[in-house]
């Protein structure tokens, strides 16, 4: 059902306010690795509206390598974080982590993201299937773009036709920089399915000072969108600092896209 041989029309995810995702739009997804508090939430929705983005990204359960690592402010996190964005016009994707917090979520989110660590947890998808809000969807860490597109099905078949696949980066040998972002998946994966694709260059390469280069070639590439993480204080940040960019990077960032997007 994903195919591009069962449906040729690219789609399109509304997700309203005039805020539509795939071919012919490039959507900017940005935010903090993981919502910290008010105040955070607060200076990163104005930096988006400064910038013209519509949609912040911001974790609230977080999958961490090790369990006393931060794992995120939970649905009291989440009740604040679209308290603030709600008030502000801005719409929020944040990751679901497993089924049963769907229901407790789903009132307060525009986007679910099922993360790497999840993208084959195949209960979760079928659920998501369900649940018919629109689905971010990460390619696993190791995982195949024919693993990707048949986690996909999982939930087009379920129901919901409201997913976008994203590139983030697979595990390889290289010790350089964390991940290695496929950008070959971008054309590969457009050519496969009618569904949006949207490149994550934080979890990509792991490091702030390559986001910039790697989120313009995913422009170029073909990416519908982009999904990176912007904090006002990076090194600061509860988690995933090391690859976060400043607000000041991050405008550059979305200027450069702007204009890549339009020489596309
Ligand atoms: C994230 O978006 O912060 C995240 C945990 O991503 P991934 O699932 O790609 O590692
Ligand atoms: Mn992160």
């Amino acid at each position: 059902l994903i195919s591009r041989k069962w449906r040729v029309e690219p789609t399109l995810i509304d997700l309203g306010d005039g805020v539509v995702i795939g071919e012919g739009n490039f959507s900017i997804m940005a935010g903090p690795c993981s919502i910290e508090n008010e105040r955070q939430i607060e200076l990163v929705v104005e930096h988006l509206k400064v910038n013209n983005v519509k949609i912040m990204r911001g974790g609230v359960f977080k999958p961490r390598s090790s369990p006393y690592a931060f794992r995120g402010l939970g649905i009291d996190g989440l009740k604040m974080f679209h308290q603030i964005c709600s008030a502000n016009g801005i719409k929020i994707i944040t990751e679901v982590m497993q089924v049963s917090q769907i229901e407790e979520m789903i009132d307060y989110v525009d986007v679910f993201q099922v993360g790497a660590r999840n993208s084959q947890n195949f209960n979760l998808l079928d659920s998501l299937g369900e649940a018919q809000k629109p689905v971010l969807l990460k390619r696993g860490i190791s995982g195949t773009i024919e693993e990707l597109l048949q986690a996909a099905e999982y939930i087009f078949s379920n129901g919901n036709e409201k997913i976008m696949l994203c590139e983030r980066g697979i595990r390889g040998y290289e010790k350089a920089y964390r991940n290695i972002l496929d950008l070959n998946a971008v054309p590969v994966l457009k050519e496969k399915t009618h569904l949006p694709v949207i490149v994550d260059p934080s979890h990509g390469i792991g490091l702030r000072d390559y986001v910039e280069p790697m989120s313009l070639a995913a422009v170029m590439a073909g990416a519908d969108g982009v999904i990176y993480e912007t904090h006002q204080k990076p090194e600061e940040a509860f988690s995933d600092g090391q690859q976060t960019v400043n607000f000041q990077e991050s405008e550059r960032l979305i200027k450069r896209m702007r204009k890549a997007f339009e020489l596309r």
